[in-house]
């Protein structure tokens, strides 16, 4: 795989894609700029070296028309605050007006072109809107891991106009090595921790990761139903009935794949779901009928370290409990402390998924770990075993 390291930019015009979907807040002012700071690496490159950036976005989901609400123009002064410097806007991401803005852009400048998603024509993955945004450019790179799951005109459909131009940016390298150290060259044992509230959302997950790991722990929300499946009294603990049978199936294909699994064994339980409720500890088989649990008990938090602390290579996507009320958020503080520990001692540690970013930023521990992916749904589908559209059109 050719990397933007070995290409020489210099007055070239580059069309970079990135994913600056941001959060904001009610005064549209960005309250996250972690995808802008994720892809600086990527453009001081390219501008050190003498070359040009236009760079695409989208912002939100503007639905194929023009909206104030969605305008790159808000999040402007964040994009130079944190790229040091002025960024040209593009009112609008093609016409006459904008192709004379690239024209005039000189080496070490930056366009930015509006809202790509202005135009329905984005989403659908049009090649005539892909062709006419690829004229602007010289090279085409691709550093929006965030959206490289979607199959969009500017994400993968414009790579095929770069035929021997094209390239993934830092960001996309690293998500991807990421990635591939957990699936294919993770140094053993590797344990995959999963969380969250759901089964459904993580089975394919589940099944695609088994032939590769050693360890699987199951927590959060997710484990009652495999607690249930095996007999266990939950209370009113999330159960999903219908995916019991599949809980069960999961274990033998474990056992088959000489995977061995950690489920919980104790809980913190409430009759509530309030971060005031009054909390008991108990085994996680005999949940009172009226209780629920909501958090990994002691005993549970000590199993999944000694597992954790003895891995070379930890993947964790999702909490071990309602970590968002912070009576309950003992048993994901708990992990964190554990992976941060096996990555002190040496262990690869990867951590993705929209909860466990969440986490890992409001509780510190994102100097802590190895990696923290900033696509959730493309990190999750490439674990799921999916070729990524964004991916593919670079590398085919
Ligand atoms: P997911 O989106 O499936 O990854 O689930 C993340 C959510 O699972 C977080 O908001 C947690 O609060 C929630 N969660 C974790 N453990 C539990 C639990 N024991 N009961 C209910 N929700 C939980």
């Amino acid at each position: 795989m050719k990397s933007i390291s070995d290409f020489n930019f210099e007055n070239k015009k580059v069309l970079v894609r990135v994913d600056f979907n941001v959060p904001q807040d009610e005064n549209l002012n960005v309250t996250d700029n972690t995808r802008i700071v994720a892809v600086k690496p990527t453009l001081d490159l390219i501008l050190n070296e003498g070359g040009s950036v236009i760079l695409m976005t989208h912002l939100g989901r503007p639905k194929g028309e023009k909206n104030e609400k969605y305008s790159l123009r808000n999040i402007l002064p964040e994009i130079e605050k944190v790229l040091g410097k002025k960024v040209k806007f593009a009112e609008d991401a093609l016409g006459e007006k904008t192709q004379q803005m690239v024209n005039q852009l000189k080496p070490g400048e930056i366009l930015l072109l509006e809202n790509l998603r202005f135009y329905k024509e984005e989403e659908k993955g049009d090649k005539d809107f892909a062709e006419k945004l690829s004229k602007y450019g010289d090279v085409y790179v691709n550093d929006a891991f965030g959206t490289a799951h979607r199959e969009h005109a500017s994400t993968a459909v414009i790579a095929q106009f770069f035929p021997s131009t094209k390239f993934f940016g830092l960001l996309m390298e690293k998500e991807l090595k990421a990635i591939d150290k957990v699936l294919n060259s993770g140094e053993k044992p590797i344990t995959a921790i999963l969380g969250g509230s759901k089964v459904s959302t993580k089975i394919t997950i589940i099944e695609n990761i088994l032939p590769a790991i050693d360890n699987l722990i199951i927590g959060g929300g997710m484990a009652f139903t495999f607690i249930k499946a095996q007999g266990g009294k939950i209370g009113k603990s999330l159960i999903e009935n219908d995916k019991m049978q599949l809980a069960l199936e999961i274990l033998e294909k474990a056992k088959a794949n000489n995977v061995k699994v950690y489920l919980p064994v104790d809980t913190f339980i409430a009759k509530e779901f309030n971060n005031e409720a009054e909390q008991r500890e108990v085994n996680i088989y005999k949940i009172p009928e009226e209780w629920m649990g909501l958090d990994a008990g002691s005993k549970t938090q000590l199993l999944f370290n000694d597992a954790i602390i003895n891995s070379k290579t930890i993947l964790w996507n999702g909490p071990i409990g309602v970590f968002e009320m912070e009576n309950f958020s003992k048993g994901t503080v708990a992990l964190g402390e554990s992976i941060a520990k096996a990555t002190k001692l040496g262990a690869f540690s990867l951590v993705g998924g929209g909860d466990s970013i969440a986490f890992v930023k409001q509780f510190g521990y994102e100097d802590k770990v190895s990696y923290v992916s900033t696509g959730g749904g493309a990190m999750l589908e490439s674990l799921e075993g999916l070729e990524l559209p964004g991916v593919a059109a670079i590398t085919k």
